[in-house]
C-alpha cells in the first residue's frame, strides 16, 4: 500500500481526493472488499430473537418509547427502583439497533461530553456532575455484574493522543483540572504515548485510569433486554410508536398494530422521537458517525501495537477518530467525518458511505503502518443525536405526564443511565440530586429551522475542518459560535 512519507499522519488531512472513487488506493479499496455493511456488534451468530410486536390494546403505568440504552435502562431502573410500576417497552425495530448497538462501545463517566465541555458550560456544577458521573459508571459495572450480562465491561480508563504539535497545547492545564475533579491522569510525551499504542504519529496525549469502561455494546442492549423481560417489563419490538396524545388523566402511544394507554411516558428514541413530539426536534440534529472494524489480528500484530492495557484512545483534532480492541483482538476505528445530511432525513441507506470508509482506511494505515495488509470485516454508520451543547437535556410535555431526553451528541453509552435516572425522577415525582441540576433544568440553543439548518452546519462543518489544517486556529465563524454556546460535533 502506498502510503505518503512525507509525515505518515499529515496525511490523514490529504483525504479529499478520496470523494473520487476513481482515486482510492487499491490496496485500500482491498482491505475494504470484505465489509459487511453492518455493525458487527449486532452482527452475531447469537443475536436474540426478535420479540414479536404489539396487537392490540395494552395499559401499563409506564410506556417507554425506545429500546436503546436510555429505554432499556429506564425500563429496567423502573422496575427496581418502583417494583410495583407494569412497564411497557415499544422498540421500532429491535432493541439496540440503532446508535446503541453501532457506537464505539466507550462507556464513559462523563455526562457533558467531556470536561473540557463540562467546564466551559457547567462550570460550578461539574464536581457534582463528575461525581454522579462516576457513581453512574460504578452502577453500570454493578449491574452488568448482577444480571450477569457478558458484554465484556472493562473499566480501564483512556489515552487521548495528539497528533500534531498544535493539539498538545491545554494537555497540563487538562490534567490539573481532571486531578482536581479526582481524576488519575498523566500527561504522556511523544516516547510516552507510543509506548502506550505503537504509532508513529503520537507527539504526546493523557493517559486516564479513571472515568471510562470499554463494552461491548451490542450485547450490553441484549444483556439489558434480557434483565427487563426477566423483571417484568413487556418489551414489544418492530413496534413503531406512531402518535402520543393525552387521553383522560394519562397517555396513549399509538402504534402501528395497537395501542399503549399509560398514566405516564419515557420517550426514548432518539432523533426520530421529534416526529412524535415536536419540540424536540428543534434540538437535536442526526449527525451521521462511521466505523470499520477490523479481522481479528495475529499475534504479532497485536505484538506489533503494544497496546497497554487494552485502554480506549481517540486523537486530538477536531475531527477526531477513537479507536478500541475487541475481545478477539479486532481494531474498531471510527470517527472523523462527522455527516449532516442536508434535510436532516434518516435513510437507511446513509448506512453505508463509500468515500467515508476509505477515507477512515488509509487514516488507518496511516496511523499503524505495521498492519498494512489487514482486512476490514465491518463498515457501518449510525446517527447520533447532535445538540448545541454536546450533552443531554431533558423536558417534560403533554402536562409532566411525558418525559424526554436527547443530544447525547456521541457520548451517551454511560450518560444514557444517568438519563433513564433523571427520566424517572421526573415522571415518579422523586426529588432527587439529578432533578436540580442545571444540567437538567437547561436546555440547548435550538438550531435554526431548515434550510438555514442545513446552511449553518455545512459551513460549521467546513470551518472545522480548516481549523484542523491550521493548526487548531478557528476562524470567525467558529469563534463567533463560541461566544454564543454553540458548536457541532460528534
Ligand atoms: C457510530 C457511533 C459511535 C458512537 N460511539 C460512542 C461511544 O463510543 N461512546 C458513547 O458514549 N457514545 C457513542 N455513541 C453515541 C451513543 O451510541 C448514543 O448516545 C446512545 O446509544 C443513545 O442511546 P439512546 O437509547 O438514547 O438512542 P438510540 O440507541 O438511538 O435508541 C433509540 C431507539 O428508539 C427507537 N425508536 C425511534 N423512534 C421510535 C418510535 N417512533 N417508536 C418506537 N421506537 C422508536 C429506535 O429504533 C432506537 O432503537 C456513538 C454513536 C454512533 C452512531
Amino acid at each position: 500500500m502506498s502510503i505518503p512519507t512525507v509525515t505518515v499522519c499529515e496525511s490523514r488531512i490529504m483525504i479529499t481526493r478520496l470523494l473520487d472513487p476513481a482515486a482510492v488506493d487499491p490496496a485500500v479499496a482491498r482491505s475494504l472488499a470484505g465489509a459487511a455493511p453492518r455493525s458487527f456488534w449486532l452482527d452475531q451468530p447469537d443475536a436474540p430473537e426478535p420479540l414479536p410486536a404489539l396487537a392490540g390494546e395494552v395499559t401499563a403505568d409506564l410506556a417507554v418509547i425506545g429500546g436503546g440504552f436510555t429505554g432499556l435502562w429506564a425500563a429496567l431502573l423502573a422496575r427496581e427502583r418502583f417494583p410495583d410500576l407494569d412497564v411497557v417497552l415499544v422498540e421500532a425495530q429491535t432493541a439496540g439497533w440503532a446508535a446503541s448497538g453501532r457506537n464505539g462501545g466507550f462507556c464513559s463517566a462523563s455526562l457533558t461530553h467531556g470536561i473540557g465541555n463540562g467546564l466551559e458550560r457547567f462550570p460550578d456544577e461539574l464536581p457534582l456532575l463528575e461525581r454522579l458521573g462516576a457513581q453512574n459508571l460504578r452502577e453500570i459495572g454493578e449491574a452488568v455484574a448482577r444480571y450477569g450480562i457478558d458484554c465484556d465491561f472493562q473499566p480501564n480508563g483512556e489515552l487521548a493522543l495528539a497528533t500534531a504539535p498544535w493539539q498538545l497545547d491545554g494537555l497540563d492545564e487538562e490534567a490539573v483540572a481532571a486531578r482536581a475533579l479526582g481524576h488519575d491522569v498523566e500527561v504522556l510525551d511523544a516516547a510516552g504515548a507510543r509506548a502506550e499504542l505503537g504509532s508513529p504519529c503520537w507527539q504526546g496525549g493523557l493517559k486516564y485510569a479513571t472515568g471510562n469502561a470499554l463494552v461491548e455494546p451490542g450485547r450490553l442492549a441484549w444483556g439489558l433486554r434480557r434483565a427487563c423481560l426477566d423483571a417484568g417489563v413487556r418489551v414489544y419490538e418492530h413496534t413503531r410508536a406512531t402518535s402520543l396524545s393525552a387521553e383522560g388523566a394519562g397517555m396513549r402511544v399509538r402504534t402501528s398494530y395497537g395501542s399503549v394507554r399509560a398514566a405516564k411516558v419515557i420517550l426514548a428514541a432518539g432523533v426520530p422521537g421529534g416526529s412524535l413530539l415536536r419540540r424536540l426536534g428543534a434540538y437535536v440534529v442526526p449527525v451521521w458517525d462511521y466505523v470499520l472494524m477490523t479481522e481479528p489480528l495475529s499475534a504479532a500484530q497485536l505484538d506489533s501495537l503494544g497496546w497497554r492495557d487494552r485502554r480506549g484512545a481517540s486523537d486530538l483534532g477536531n475531527q477526531f477518530h477513537y479507536f478500541r480492541l475487541t475481545r478477539d483482538s479486532r481494531v474498531l476505528w471510527g470517527g472523523y467525518d462527522a455527516v449532516y445530511y442536508n434535510g436532516g432525513r434518516i435513510r437507511e441507506e446513509h448506512v453505508t458511505r463509500p468515500a467515508t470508509f476509505a477515507k477512515l482506511a488509509e487514516q488507518f494505515f496511516a496511523t499503524f503502518p505495521q498492519l498494512e495488509g489487514t482486512g476490514f470485516t465491518h463498515a457501518w454508520g449510525g446517527v447520533i443525536d447532535t445538540c448545541s451543547r454536546f450533552c443531554a437535556f431533558f423536558g417534560m410535555a403533554h402536562a409532566g405526564r411525558v418525559a424526554y431526553a436527547a443530544g447525547y451528541t456521541g457520548l451517551g453509552v454511560g450518560a444514557s443511565r444517568f438519563a433513564a435516572q433523571v427520566l424517572l425522577d421526573k415522571t415518579q415525582n422523586h426529588d432527587s440530586e439529578r432533578v436540580r441540576l442545571a444540567l437538567v433544568n437547561s436546555k440547548p440553543l435550538p438550531f435554526p429551522p431548515e434550510p438555514l439548518r442545513s446552511a449553518v452546519i455545512q459551513a460549521t462543518r467546513a470551518s472545522i475542518v480548516r481549523a484542523d489544517r491550521r493548526e487548531g486556529r478557528r476562524d470567525l465563524w467558529l469563534r463567533t459560535l463560541d461566544r454564543l454556546g454553540l458548536g457541532f460535533d460528534s
